[in-house]
């Protein structure tokens, strides 16, 4: 008999075997168990029959799902957690008419993606997309890192537009770095790395690398210069 499905609620202490990756709006429960041993030969059968999705086991604990060790000490939040979307945000990500959706982050977390529109230093409106939160506890607020791993959810080229553009934004490449030929100045809109690679030398260590002596850069034949 499968009971891996059933409704909630979840027991405290109970084994959750989820599907990791890919992941969806909602998270894909494989199986729930009081067994530890049972949870993990499952886990393991699904990852050993799935070629392209990832499993895990989590133990729920106070509403959340945990990580855990061998012993099976509690260690901390999981990532992957059942997360309760407004509904709202639901509809809006479902409406054709509406600049905005729904986005699953990498770790699990779902938030609201809106096209907004701002002016830019030339007084012209440029769209961009803002991050913002659209669970059931915590909706409607604007976010740049996501609330729950952190990692930034503001794409810095997307949001800057080619205008905007200007020597601040120009960092060296690592291939020039140190190197008499360098240039690197911003002509229009676009960038002139050296007078030998105007768009630079992205494959590994540049044949026409010089090194400024002195710099203690180090030159393709990995000697100080
Ligand atoms: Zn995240």
């Amino acid at each position: 008999m499968n009971t891996s499905k059933s409704s909630l609620p979840y027991k405290y202490g109970e084994y959750l075997v989820i599907q990791t990756h890919p992941l969806g709006q909602t998270l894909r429960l494989v199986k729930r168990t009081f067994d530890y041993q049972e949870a993990r030969s499952t886990c393991e059968i699904e990852n050993l029959a799935n070629d392209y999705s990832a499993y895990d086991v989590r133990v729920y604990h106070d509403g959340k799902l945990w990580y855990f060790d061998s012993k099976k000490k509690l260690l901390k939040l999981s990532l992957e957690q059942f997360w309760h979307i407004q509904v709202d945000y639901k509809a809006a990500s479902r409406d054709l008419n509406t600049d905005g959706e729904i986005i699953v982050h990498r770790c699990s977390y779902p938030y609201f993606s809106s096209l907004r529109t701002r002016l830019n230093r030339f007084g012209e409106a440029v769209e961009y997309w803002q991050p913002l939160t659209c669970l059931v506890e915590d909706w409607g607020n604007d976010i740049e890192n996501c609330p729950n791993c952190g990692a930034t959810l503001i794409d810095i080229e997307e949001y800057d537009d080619e205008e905007d553009l200007d020597d601040s934004h120009f960092s060296t490449p690592k291939s020039c770095q140190g190197c008499l030929n360098f240039h690197g100045h911003i002509y229009g809109n676009n960038a002139l790395i050296c007078g030998m690679h105007p768009s630079g030398w992205d494959d590994g260590d540049c044949p026409d690398y010089e090194g400024i002596p002195g710099s203690g850069v180090l030159d393709t034949n990995n000697k100080l210069c």
